[in-house]
């Protein structure tokens, strides 16, 4: 099995299921005592944060990039950047250091292709439901149609996950607040929601969406693994 690089801590609340599902998908794959060859740079989310908030991309790629370095002079094969935000600067992180990226988006776009899905909701931080970078890939490399929110949710959807997710708080309010927000996109002819930042799998259960919900953190983690072990097999 290949070294899987993790760019995480953004925030550590979903590095750590990220960590869990990777070793369980490597069990359920390769049986008893296995587990997944990885190593995490796990950032401060506060440098992060604040540099998110002035709109700072390019420190925060340098930030990054050089974590990604690391990962590379530690022998890791690829890079799995923990967090749908930070897609942002994935190129530049992958330019910095020579290393490929496993897209967050390309397995939750395969899945929905295998589910038959084509129009789909995007549930994430502001920047990823308004910029380009994540709903572009959707689009115009696996063909989806993408709907985000109306602005006064998205802002409430924002607001959760930085208020409260990424300290692992899970309140009712606002499993209704994101219950409602789904019902919305429903309405207006989503198929299926993509949860599109690694914390919204903390507070979202089957139950709570009478439409099928794609879990970010669960698709890039297995992915991972299958990918890292694809690598043994051609090796
Ligand atoms: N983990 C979140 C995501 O998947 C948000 C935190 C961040 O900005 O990285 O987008």
């Amino acid at each position: 099995m290949q070294l899987i690089g993790i760019l995480g801590g953004m925030s550590w609340e979903s590095t750590a299921l990220y960590y869990k599902l990777m070793n369980e998908h490597c069990r359920e794959r390769l049986g008893g005592h296995s587990s997944a060859r990885l190593v995490l740079h796990s950032v401060d989310f506060a440098e992060i944060e604040a540099l998110q908030r002035t709109g700072d991309w390019p420190a925060m790629a340098a930030i990054l990039g050089e974590a990604a370095k690391g990962l590379a002079a530690a022998g890791a094969a690829f890079l799995v950047i923990a967090t749908n935000t930070m897609h942002r600067v994935a190129d530049v992180i992958a330019a910095m250091s020579g290393l490929p990226v496993l897209h967050i988006a390309d397995p939750t776009a395969e899945a929905l292709q295998q589910a038959g899905v084509t129009r789909v909701g995007l549930l994430g931080t502001r920047f990823t439901m308004e910029q380009d970078f994540y709903r572009g890939r959707l689009t115009e490399r696996h063909g989806l149609d993408v709907l985000v929110p109306e602005a006064e949710d998205r802002a409430e959807v924002h607001r959760i996950i930085y208020d409260e997710l990424v300290f692992g708080t899970v309140r009712e309010e606002s499993r209704a607040i994101y219950r409602g927000v789904i019902e919305r996109l429903a309405e207006q002819g989503a198929e299926a929601i993509i949860m599109g930042c690694t914390e919204i799998t903390l507070l979202l259960r089957p139950q709570d969406s009478d439409l099928p919900l794609f879990d970010t953190t669960a698709l890039h983690a297995t992915a991972a693994v299958e990918r890292a072990l694809e690598y043994c097999r051609l090796a």
